[in-house]
This record gives C-alpha cells, structure tokens and sequence, in this order.
C-alpha cells in the first residue's frame, strides 16, 4: 500500500511548514478568498461551499503560487528577473506580482498568440518575447532565457514553492469550515490540487480530495495509471486553463497527486458547458470552463464518492464575452 502520510514526501517537497510560510509572504499580493454557502447545489444533508477564487487579482488562484515563488527568490535571483512561457493565467499573475515586487518579468510566447493577450501581458509591465509558432517554441525560448541569460524561470506548477502557494487555499478552507469532508478541484498540471491536499490531509488525512480535468487532455490521470509521467495527445477544450501535459520530467506533482489524491475523474465538453451555465443560472458565479468544473460531480451523481461537507474551489474567471454568452444562451 502506497503511505498516504504528508511526510512520506521526500526531501525538497513541499511541507505544511512551506504551505504556512506562503500564506505569510503572500498576504498583501492577494485576496484571502470568502468560502461562500451554495443554497442552490446544497439540500438537506448536504452542504456545498463555494471557495472564490475568482475573485482574486488577474481573476484566477494562480497569483497565490506566482507571489510566493518570487517571494522566496533570493536577493541576486530577483535582480536577474523571472521568465515563464504561459500566456494564460500564469502569465498575468507571474507579471502582476513580478511587478508589486519590483521585479522584472519576461513572458514568452509564439506568433500564434491573439494581440489582445500580448498586451494585456505588457500592460502589467512585463517584457514580452515573440518566438516560434508553438507553445513548446515559446517554452524552448523561456529555457533558452533561463540558461543563457540567467533569468529564473517560474513554472506553473511543478515548483514547490508554486504548489506551497496554492496550498493556502486548504488553509483557509479548513479555517472557515472545519467540518469539510471533501474539496473539489479542477485538475491539470497538478500544483493546484499537490498543495491542497499536502496542506488537507496534514490536517486530516480522512478528508477527500477530488481531481476533475478535461477529457479532452487528461494528462494526469493518464499519467497515474501509467505509473509515470507520459505525454497523451491533446484536443482544444472549453476549459483551455485545463489544457497542457504534466511534463515528462515531472519532479513534484504527480508524486504529490499520486499520493495524496483520492480519486481523478476526467469530464465531457457538454459538462463543462453544463456547468458553466449552471453557476452561472443558479448562483450568478462567471467562471471560465477550468473555473466551473468543480461542481460537476455534484451535478452528476456517482461521478465521484464524496461526503457531505463539500468545498468546491471556482478557480477562475477568464473567459472572453462572446464565448461566454454562447454558452449561457
Ligand atoms: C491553472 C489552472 C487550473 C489548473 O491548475 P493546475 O495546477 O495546473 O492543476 C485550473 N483552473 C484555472 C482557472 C487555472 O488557471
């Protein structure tokens, strides 16, 4: 049987100990989040919260993992800078708190980028550097930049320093509902749900944690039944926050998943809509796809073992208008 004891992780994982140092050097940079009741998803005998996440600066949780990595640079690593290759919500919240810490940032990306998404990036005051006409070019670029030019790449997610920071999100979980039995998290990378449930089952090691991704690129959970990390092929989905592989040399999240993980399930195109349109209809909540897959094994019944005290974390609200109101109408 696998240990499912937090401190069964080895040297160099991320500890509760590291999980309470960023909710430290991350106050200021971020917002301490409300876990709000959801009347609409709960009934008698179950009771649903919603951790809003959308709320937070650059409307997604990945500011928490992006202070705290630049929090913990050293003196000399913050003078060379920080790089990182995501133009999505890694991006925004490596730039934004790059800059709150007078840091430099460079973001890299390909031609194929949209224009809005260039210089909504240099408007929070990053450099941008164009190259190549894929995602893999613009990551070869952030390595290249990272080798010979000495700046400090921020990943975004297997970092231990980015998964301590999103681990706060259990920290306040566990504060504002001590009776939780089961947290709902979308799942991709795995940083999100690595520091979750490192900082939950610390705390409890009977609560459940639940991992929801895209059908459309379930890298982790292919990667788990594996046995190791591999490469899967990948679609286009609604929840493109969701899209990505986990990295071959993947050092942290899936030894973190694969442990401490109870249960990954993967999800339709036509849930992720459902969803979306869900929270939207019933509570008023806008949340991109990635955002909104939280509350789908609580809209399909025996998707997933869960409890009765459930937090779902609404990761993000990215989303353009015009898709959005495609899929509400
Ligand atoms: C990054 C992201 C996720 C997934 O987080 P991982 O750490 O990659 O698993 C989920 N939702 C949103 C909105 C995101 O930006």
């Amino acid at each position: 049987m696998i240990d499912k004891t937090p401190q069964a992780a080895a040297v160099g994982f991320p500890t509760l100990r590291s999980v309470y140092a960023a909710q430290k050097a991350i106050r200021g940079l971020m917002v301490r989040t409300p876990l709000v009741p959801s009347p609409a998803f709960s009934r008698i005998g179950l009771d649903v919260r919603f951790k809003l996440e959308i709320i937070q600066p650059m409307g997604a949780f990945k500011i928490r993992g992006a202070a705290n990595a630049i929090a913990k640079l050293t003196a000399e690593e913050a003078r060379r800078g920080v790089v990182c290759a995501s133009t999505g919500n890694h991006g925004r919240a490596v730039s934004l708190a790059a800059s709150a810490a007078g840091v430099a940032a460079t973001v890299c990306m390909s031609h194929l980028v949209p224009a809005n998404k260039v210089s909504a990036i240099r408007d929070l005051g990053a450099t941008v550097v164009i190259s190549g006409m894929s995602q893999d070019d613009a990551q070869r670029e952030a390595d290249r930049l990272t080798d010979e030019g000495e700046l400090v790449q921020i990943p975004p997610f297997d970092h231990p320093e980015v998964i301590a920071g999103q681990g706060t999100i259990a920290l306040e979980i566990l504060e504002d509902f001590p009776e939780v039995d089961t947290i709902l998290v979308p799942l991709s990378g795995g940083g999100l749900i690595s520091g979750i449930a490192l900082a939950a089952k610390s705390a409890d090691p009977s609560i459940r944690i639940i991992g929801i991704g895209t059908e459309k690129c379930p890298a982790m959970r292919a990667s788990i039944a594996a046995g190791l990390p591999i490469k899967i092929a990948e679609d286009e989905s609604l929840a493109d926050s969701l899209g990505g592989g986990i990295g071959l040399d993947n050092r942290f999240t899936f030894e973190l998943t694969r442990r401490f993980v109870d249960e990954t399930i993967s999800v339709s195109e036509l849930q992720i809509a459902h969803a979306m349109r869900a929270l939207f209809a019933r509570e008023g909540w806008v949340c991109e796809g990635a955002g909104a897959v939280g509350v789908i094994p609580l809209m399909e019944p025996g998707l997933a073992t869960m409890g009765s005290r459930i937090a779902v974390v609404l990761t993000g609200r990215n989303i353009d208008m015009d898709t959005f109101m495609r899929i509400c109408a």
